[in-house]
């Protein structure tokens, strides 16, 4: 898009804390949807250790790539708060204290009866050549630099302070440098129990139009598809996002779960409510998962009635009342015994609708006829139950999710299929 350049963004996590994968990053996702407000698209985020050259060197390559870079983290008071150093070196600068900044926690302190210590001061950092970005919700200034008319933020890592300060004092200021960025629209779909490389062949006209982005995601039964359009160069995108809400529903039929985004659960308590009926829950290998994330929806009190996990054979026989026998002739791990599981969720629970899960998440636990990864789901409705057989040789806690999606999954189609 020459000519007509569209600026784009990074984001870069500070902290050695963060870069451990299983750490949870509320700011990235924060500013990335921000940022998309203004069309301004993140392209580039990365995490990286609280060290001055690693600071430098992850600025450096976000500087190439982008016109804007926001940091989150490193800018408290203390000797591993690196944030404004790794800046410095990499501007072949130094920092300094900002005056004004000193006052405003000099005053903020003296009104509590508490005088500003020396590491306190730290706070009040920036890089030279650089403005200090004011902090509301906290002691540290964050600090706004423009190295070679590229835009350079320097925000603190604690949640609520970065998102008030980008709302407050970087997003106005990035609207208007950038005032000529393409309108941008999205369509966001969210497809179910059918394998990526059959949804692709719906997706394929779309791809290398100008203007067009397509993804998808697959996860575990679930495809999250994400066209992004920017206008220019599309005259107009409103009229496409329709086309292309046309062309999903006909080419992913019912596997075509929401066209908002909305995810699995979501939709099928909206179908629940829609419907008024109720649900409940029996599961064995899934171990309470399918309760969790049908509870994680606000409002599941009004559809969902409970749940028995029954991880044991004589549980299944006890507490759901799957006939004696069912489990000695055909295991554990069967069609009569989901089925068995659904019918007796429905009927002790009172339920419209229920589901079931057993099987072998493994890695022990498989035989020759059920390896490892072999799981039944089950599903019924007033109409009668079904069940269907899925075999995927994964970790143990990805069968649990991809088993409990497909539960999901069929019910959500079962119900939707009802006249
Ligand atoms: P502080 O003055 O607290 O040292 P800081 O700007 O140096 O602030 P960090 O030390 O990196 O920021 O983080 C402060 C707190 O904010 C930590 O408790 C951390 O868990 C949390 N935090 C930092 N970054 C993120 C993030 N990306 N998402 C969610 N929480 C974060
Ligand atoms: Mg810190």
């Amino acid at each position: 898009m020459k000519g007509n350049h569209m600026a784009t963004a990074a984001l870069i996590l500070v902290g050695s804390e963060m870069v451990d994968p299983s750490r949870k990053d509320s700011n990235g996702p924060y500013a990335c949807t921000r940022l998309q407000d203004l069309a301004i698209p993140v392209v580039y985020l990365a995490r990286v250790e609280d060290r001055i050259p690693s600071i430098a060197e992850a600025l450096k390559t976000a500087l190439a790539l982008c016109d804007v870079v926001i940091t989150s983290g490193g800018l408290g008071p203390t000797g591993d708060d690196l944030t404004r150093e790794g800046a410095a070196m990499l501007l072949g600068t130094v920092v300094r204290e900002d005056e004004q900044w000193i006052r405003t926690l000099e005053e903020r302190l003296s009104s509590r009866g508490r005088t500003l210590s020396a590491a306190g001061r730290r706070q009040a950092l920036i890089v030279d050549g650089g403005e200090a970005i004011p902090n509301g919700n906290g002691l540290a200034c964050g600090c706004w630099l423009r190295p070679e008319g590229k835009s350079l933020v320097l925000l603190p890592g604690v949640p609520s302070e970065f998102r008030s300060m980008l709302d407050a004092e970087v997003l106005p200021r990035l609207r208007d440098l950038h005032p000529h960025q393409p309108r941008v629209a999205s369509v966001k779909a969210v497809a179910a129990g059918i394998p990526e490389a059959d949804a692709e062949a719906t997706l394929a006209p779309w791809y290398g139009k100008p203007g067009l982005d397509v993804s998808i995601l697959p996860h575990l039964g679930v495809l999250q598809i994400t066209f992004t359009l920017a206008s220019p160069p599309i005259d107009d995108p409103k009229e496409l996002t329709d086309e292309i809400r046309r062309h999903l529903a006909e080419g992913l039929d019912d596997h075509l779960v929401s066209l908002d985004g909305t995810s699995l659960e979501e939709s099928l308590g909206r179908l629940l409510l829609e419907k008024g009926l109720t649900m409940a829950a029996a599961e064995s290998c899934t171990g309470g998962l399918i309760g969790h994330r049908i509870v994680s929806v606000p409002g599941a009190s009004r559809y969902f009635l409970g749940e028995i996990v029954a991880y044991d054979n004589g549980a299944k026989e006890t507490l759901l009342g799957v006939p004696p026998g069912v489990i000695e002739r055909h295991g554990a791990v069967s069609e009569e015994t989901a089925l068995a599981m659904v019918r007796g969720a429905r009927a002790r629970f009172g339920a419209s609708c229920a589901v079931a899960t057993t099987g072998v998440a493994g890695p022990s636990g498989g035989t020759a006829e059920k390896p490892a990864g072999t799981v039944w789901v089950a599903w019924g409705t007033r109409r009668g139950e079904k069940a269907r057989r899925l075999y995927y040789p994964l970790d143990r806690c990805s069968v649990m999710e991809l088993a409990v999606n497909y539960a999901l999954f069929s019910l959500w189609r079962e119900l939707k299929s009802e006249p």
